[in-house]
This record gives structure tokens, sequence and C-alpha cells, in this order.
């Protein structure tokens, strides 16, 4: 399996501002010797000796993620933003699925905003499988593509190949993998999500605020989270946000490397990022969480920020 981030941006899509990206392009330039311009070698090493927060972006998409079997099959978890630059990808594919699966957390507008616009659901010859355990998540799709808020219904221009799947069971198997969800702590509700495909198992979990009873090890957090490899969390906040905020249903880094920590998972993204903070903040906040994992004395915990246009294999 492989992770793909198109959408990683927490709330609401962040650009970065024309005077962000004059003061990056000031940046590179202050840094610049005459020696780094000699070459294309010495171009090449000069720009990627950057710091990543100067040389790119996290990317201000809402969440949105793909977790690609093989070339033509993969899974989607939420239509944030996001799924706009996927749908534009998944027509250069060579290889391409037309069953499409989009998994979803929940229903506020960061993890939605983007289907009217996913370019494939306009393709009549695509079949759309959704599934949430929210029983009535179609009438909640549907009613975001309606007058005055949306010129196109989900009834005319759109694919009509579109199966509703409620999750109603303890897992379903899609393209020889086996996805558990599991509610989340979040205002309205939301669902984590667990992938496996034989010992290798993701975890999706967005949005949600950690509780202390998440680190205990019940049945229903055993079940879900042992063996889990690597984690995609809703961590916006640093902890005095998460003291501020309490209640407001997201974590801070803080507390999601010691969720990390508690379950022994190796590899955690920090994820759902705060749309106040810009690259250099974002990176910092990464240092800050990574320092904190060693003070745990956990040298087995990787962490990174989820980026936009970034993958990785689980
Ligand atoms: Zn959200
Ligand atoms: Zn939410």
């Amino acid at each position: 399996m492989k992770l793909r981030f198109w959408g990683v941006r927490g709330s609401h899509p962040t650009g970065v501002p024309p005077e962000a990206i004059r003061q990056k392009i000031v940046s590179v330039v202050n840094r610049l010797s005459a020696s780094d311009l000699e070459s294309e070698t010495s171009r090449l090493k000069f720009l990627t000796s950057l710091p990543e927060w100067l040389y790119g972006t996290v990317g201000g998409s809402t969440p949105c993620l793909e977790i690609a079997i093989d070339e033509s099959r993969s899974i989607i978890f939420d239509a944030g933003s996001g799924i706009i630059p996927l749908g534009n990808d998944w027509f250069q594919r060579k290889k391409k699925s037309k069953d499409i699966h989009i998994f979803f957390t929940h229903f506020h507008y960061d993890h939605i905003q983007g289907f009217p616009f996913f370019g494939p659901a306009y393709d009549p010859t695509v079949t759309l499988h959704f599934y949430s355990p929210v029983t009535n998540f179609e009438q909640i799709l549907r009613n975001q593509m309606q007058h005055p808020y949306f010129p196109i219904t989900m009834d005319n221009r759109m694919t009509q190949n579109m199966h509703f799947n409620v999750l109603t069971s303890e897992s379903i198997e899609l393209y020889g993998t086996t996805i558990n969800w599991r509610k989340l702590n979040h205002p309205g509700g939301s669902f984590g999500y667990r992938v496996a495909e034989g010992d290798r198992v993701f975890g999706y979990l967005s949005d949600t605020e950690l509780l202390p009873e998440d680190y205990q090890a019940s049945t229903v957090n055993t079940e879900f989270l042992s063996g889990m490899q690597t984690m995609v969390l809703d961590t916006p906040y640093t902890l005095g946000e998460a003291i501020e905020k309490f209640n407001w249903g997201h974590s801070s880094f803080t507390h999601g490397v010691e969720f990390a920590h508690a379950w022994g998972i190796e590899v955690l993204f920090l994820f759902h990022h705060e749309p106040r903070y810009d690259d250099q903040r974002l990176h910092l906040n990464l240092q800050s969480a990574r320092w904190y994992a060693k003070s745990l004395g956990n040298s087995k915990l990787s962490i990174y920020l989820s980026m936009e246009g970034s993958e990785f294999h689980l």
C-alpha cells in the first residue's frame, strides 16, 4: 500500500499569501553565494540544501488521503478540497479503475467541500462507492449540492452510478484490505479508519480530541490500534492551544506524540494543520514534536508533517 497526501490543512483551504511568497524569495536570495550559481549541479545542491519550510510548502488544501493498492486501484479518505487535484490526476492515469471508493470521517465542510469539483464524478462511466457509518449520510452529501449553494445537484450531470454504503458491520474487505472504523471524540462525531493489508496496518484518525481513555489498553482501543505501524493524526494545536480550546475536537501534537508512543506507532504524520500557521511555524512544531518523542525515550517513532503531494510506502 502507498499513502498519498492530497489535502492536509484543517478547517478551511489556506493559500500561501503573496507577501509570504515574496519573503521566501528574499530569504532564498539572501542565502545565495556566487559559487552556488556556477553550474547546474551547484544550483541543485543549493536548492536541496534549503530548509524544507523554505523550499516548497506544506500545502493548503483540506483533508483528502489516498491509499493506492496498486497502479489502478485506490481507496480515498475524505473529500476536502484536496480531492480536486486528486481528480485531475486521476484523468491523467494510464491505468485507472472506474470504481472510485470514498470513505468519510465526518461531514464538516473541510471534509466534503471538494466533492462538487471532483472531476471523475462527472464521468458517466464512473461508479462512485461512498462509505460512512452515519445512517443518513447520502442526504447530508446531497444537501451541499443544491440551490442556492451550488448550481449542480448530484442528480444531474454527475454519474448516476452511486452507491451509498452505510457501515454497519465491524469491518469490510476491499481490494484485499480489511477496513475497520471507530467513533472519535469530535463535535457532531467523527470516525477513524484502520486499513490492514496482511500485517501492514495504517490508521487515519481525523478529526479527534484525544482523551485519557484513548491511552488505555481497553478492548476497543487494542482492537483498533494494536499492530498499527503508521498513523495520520489530527494534531493542529500546541499543548497550550489544546488547553485553551478544550472540547473543540482537535488534539495537540504533544498529545499526539504521547498517543503514538503509548501504542507503539512507528510513523506518525501530523495532520489537519492549523490554517493560521505558516510553513516555518509548522516545521517548528514538527521539531518540537520530535524533541518531545526523544524526551520520552522513544527512538523508534518517526514523525513527519503531512505534506501535500508527498507519498509514503506503508
Ligand atoms: Zn476537519
Ligand atoms: Zn471536523
